[in-house]
């Protein structure tokens, strides 16, 4: 019984924290839907994320998990050519091992979500590992970035109600996905590619690993196609826009 209540404690006070965010959002709403036409005009909007309105126009969030690794940086200079924005789920001991690329993740306007400190399965552990799996992460991400996240991924996709009150008492708010490339089996830049492409749907949120080799060169195609489709690449927070996050809630379904 005291499990039940906690959690919804927790629910309560965190859509009170979040109400004034939520109230402070109508004043910075404009979008600014001709990004491209100048350049003055972008260079004005604030590196993060730059203000897309995810329910005017068409909006998909790749996400890449289980880094930093050996090819995030080589993704991070693709990403930056295309002006597009990713959603990062980092692994908090790989964090330790590379702060910097986490730092870099961050200064280029990419979110960064908690993807449990060792990779385990959270349904299966104990109320203590779990909690620690994920507030150690909160941590070394924080000592690396400066900030915490707000958004975790649960490994594999294993959640139960237990894991999204967990992450609610962190602050966090869990993100699954619209599709999933399996690209960690295929090993295929081509496969790949064509399965980002045709998973692609507006508000889509996609799944895809940049400890993959194969995936990190299937992104440039990728991104070239999403865009000639009108696409907008946008973080995870931008697509779910305000209010969709709470801590504890489960985005995208
Ligand atoms: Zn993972």
């Amino acid at each position: 019984m005291i499990m039940v209540k906690r959690p919804l404690a927790a629910l309560a006070l965190a859509a009170v924290a979040s109400a004034p965010a939520a109230l402070a959002l109508p004043a910075q709403a404009s979008a600014a839907p001709a990004a491209s036409a100048s350049p003055a005009a972008a260079a004005s909007a604030k590196p993060a994320a730059a203000r897309v309105d995810c329910a005017k126009v068409k909006c998909i969030a790749l996400t890449f998990d289980d880094g930093p690794g050996p090819y995030t940086a080589r993704l991070l200079d693709t990403l930056k050519k295309h002006q597009a924005k990713a959603t990062f789920f980092l692994v908090g001991k790989r964090v330790e091992k590379r702060p910097k690329l986490a730092r870099r993740i961050a200064r280029e306007g990419h979110e960064i979500g908690n993807h449990s400190y060792g990779h385990r399965s959270l349904p299966a552990l104990p109320d203590p590992e779990l909690a620690e799996e994920l507030s150690r992460t909160q941590e070394a991400i924080r000592r690396a970035i400066g900030k915490r996240p707000r958004l975790m991924r649960p490994p594999y996709g294993h959640t139960d109600a237990r894991v999204r009150a967990a992450a609610g008492e962190l602050g966090l708010a869990q993100v699954l996905w619209t599709g999933t490339t399996l690209d960690w089996s295929l090993r295929d830049t081509r496969k790949i590619g064509d399965t980002v492409l045709r998973l692609a749907r507006p508000n889509g949120v996609i799944l895809m690993h940049d400890v993959v080799p194969q995936t990190v060169k299937a992104i440039p195609r990728v991104l070239r196609e999403l865009k000639k489709r009108g696409y907008h690449l946008v973080t995870v927070s931008a697509l779910a826009g305000p209010g969709r996050l709470a801590p504890g809630a489960s985005f995208p379904r």
